[in-house]
């Protein structure tokens, strides 16, 4: 490995970057908007690679509560507090992190303005907001129906809220999950969190049944998932794709009501998870197109739509990768060395991608698929073929669901590590 070929290996996500020597790098102000998987780690990676880089950070909360083993906290094995990350790391590695609201964009000037009224001026600025929840996608729904029928599709007291509601429904109870159409943050995270749901019901309410009534006809991992449904849960988990009349029509919050092509079904506990679009600092500067999500160059993650921005993480348009945080956290490095290329006046580095999703169907059973990607300029990010795959449909034995459960925690530590430090 030479000092202008670097690869940078986090857990199971490995992404090979070509950065500028250190000495001869042209420092610049790098402002980077958002603190989770994917800005955590471009702010990392960049004062990693080249200390001699100005790095602030701006993000609106103090620390990160992460969406990853959210559901292991819907399921009771897994604590808020056990899944939230400290930005003290990012700030021991000489980011500057302000804790702020970026309110808006001057293209133009090339500034951030925060909701207080300050300004950060920017040479290069990386946008990784993640999502926002369009509430007014489901029919009666809106923010303030997530009260009485929880999304906790962003980790924090939404998570807690449904984890209460479960703690409360009666013995014999029906949980309502409804998945939102794709694309959507984490393709495998409803049907994760149907699994630790029933987990937990097995274990402390055994007559409670949960019933799925998909937008899709079909989802992430399902054989693999159902497999496991049937022999860790017989009887209790119904899914109804879309094509069935699983597709949600409209819901009606104070009656819990859930309206699908098969007429009115009445829940004890209701989880809508809306559509959702990139963050909304993406929407009002422009960065997105129609459908919500911003478009960017494959190569190097520099939007199309405006000059020396990047956008990373849920927020992207990312060909095959899904919205996940292993591909944040890869998109991120990416993002990181063709900064500091561009900076140096150097071409951006050719990236290598890959992504790894984990799911917990019980605390000791995990599942995987992983998927390598190919980059060019014409086709954009697209799946290797023969690569990557599912974990195996009919395991010789329980001992290799419980190797990935180990291995789904692994990931996590290191993923976190990685990102935050
Ligand atoms: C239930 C669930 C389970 C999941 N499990 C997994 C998993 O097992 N593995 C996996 O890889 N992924 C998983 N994911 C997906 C993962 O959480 C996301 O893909 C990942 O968080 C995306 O990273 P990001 O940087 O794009 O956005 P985020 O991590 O959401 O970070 C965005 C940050 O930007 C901040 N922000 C937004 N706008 C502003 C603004 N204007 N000013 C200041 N700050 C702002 C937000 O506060 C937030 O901290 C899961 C998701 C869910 C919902």
């Amino acid at each position: 490995m030479t000092a202008t070929r670097r690869a940078v290996i986090a857990g199971s996500v490995a992404v090979t970057l070509a950065a500028p020597r250190l000495a001869r790098a042209a420092a610049g102000a790098v402002v980077v908007i958002g603190a989770g998987f994917g800005g955590a780690t471009a702010a990392r990676y960049l004062k990693r690679l080249d200390p001699a880089v100005d790095v602030t950070l701006v993000e609106r909360e103090a620390s990160i509560v992460t969406c990853p083993f959210s559901n292991a906290v819907l399921g009771g094995y897994e604590t808020l507090q056990g899944i939230t990350r400290s930005l003290g790391g990012l700030k021991a590695a000489g980011v500057k992190v302000v804790r702020g609201e970026a309110s808006a964009i001057d293209l133009q000037a090339r500034r951030v303005r925060l909701a207080d009224g300050s300004r950060i001026a920017y040479d290069r600025l990386v946008v990784s907001p993640g999502i926002d929840l369009n509430f007014a996608g489901v029919a009666g729904y809106s923010e303030a129906a997530a009260a009485q029928m929880p999304h906790a599709w962003k980790a924090g007291a939404q998570t807690m809220l449904l984890r209460q509601q479960l703690e409360a429904m009666p013995d014999g109870g029906t949980f309502i999950v409804v998945p939102p159409a794709n694309p959507f943050r984490c393709p495998p995270g409803p049907y994760e969190r149907v699994s630790l749901v029933a987990s937990y019901f097995k274990a402390k309410k055994p007559k409670s049944k949960i019933l799925v009534l998909d937008a899709k006809d079909n989802f992430s991992k399902q054989g693999l998932f159902q497999a496991a449904w049937e022999a860790e849960f017989p009887g209790m988990i119904d899914w109804i794709a879309g094509k069935d009349g699983g597709k949600v029509e409209s819901v009606d919050p104070a009656a819990m009501t859930v309206k699908c092509g098969f007429g009115s079904q009445k829940g004890d506990v209701v989880n809508i998870i809306p559509p959702q679009r990139a963050g909304a600092i993406a929407q009002s500067a422009a960065l997105a197109g129609d459908n919500g999500w911003c478009p960017v160059d494959p190569m190097t993650f520099a939007s199309t739509k405006a000059t020396n921005v990047h956008v990373i993480g849920d927020a992207s348009i990312a060909g095959a990768m899904p919205k996940s945080g292993s591909s944040a956290n890869a998109q991120g490095k990416v993002a990181a060395g063709a900064i500091l290329a561009s900076l140096a006046g150097k071409p951006a580095p050719t990236p290598a991608l890959n992504n790894i999703c984990y799911s917990l169907v019980t605390p000791d059973y995990g599942i995987s698929v992983t998927d390598v990607y190919q980059v060019t300029k014409d086709k954009g990010i697209t799946t290797t073929p023969n690569a990557g795959g599912l974990s195996v449909r009919t395991p010789t034995d329980l001992g290799e669901r419980k190797l990935e459960a180990a291995f789904a925690r692994g990931w996590y530590r290191n993923i976190s590590a990685d990102s935050w430090g």
